[in-house]
């Protein structure tokens, strides 16, 4: 199993975006469909979301909990913030959380799993190349 840091696993977001989008052109990241209602910020289409990712939605609303430093709960199907949040800033958000959690590092494939959720660390592993290894938790 090989850890990364968080600074060497931003390293390989970024180092991968452009690769990503040649090699896996019919993936692409859901677009975030998002509303602002007075000083919260609702994301409609939340549970679409973590259904492609096939991640529950609670993973996803503890990871933009820790991301923006305010509680994001489950309401329905959707996902409610308590702050107000621009769209481009949500998706720059699940951009990362699919990089990270969901697309496979090894072969850019989004058909991963989670194994083990540890104090610290999340263990991916992927059912198309079979790579295992873990990431920074949240
Ligand atoms: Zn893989």
């Amino acid at each position: 199993m090989v850890n990364f840091t968080y600074d060497e696993l931003l390293d390989r977001v970024y180092k991968s975006l452009p690769e990503l989008s040649e090699e896996k052109s019919d993936f692409k990241i859901p677009n975030v469909d998002s509303i602002i209602i007075g000083n919260k910020t609702i994301i409609k289409n939340a549970y679409q979301i973590a259904d492609i990712a096939r991640r529950p939605i609670e993973f996803l609303a503890k990871f933009l909990t820790k991301e923006f430093g305010t509680p994001v709960v489950v309401k329905d199907q959707t996902l409610e913030i308590n702050s107000k949040i621009q769209k481009e800033v949500l998706q720059e958000k699940i951009n990362v959380w699919f990089q990270y959690y969901v697309i496979c590092k090894e072969c850019h494939k989004p058909d991963t799993r989670i194994e083990e959720i540890s104090r610290g660390y999340i263990v991916i592993v992927c059912d198309a190349c079979g790579a295992r290894y873990s990431v920074k938790g949240f």
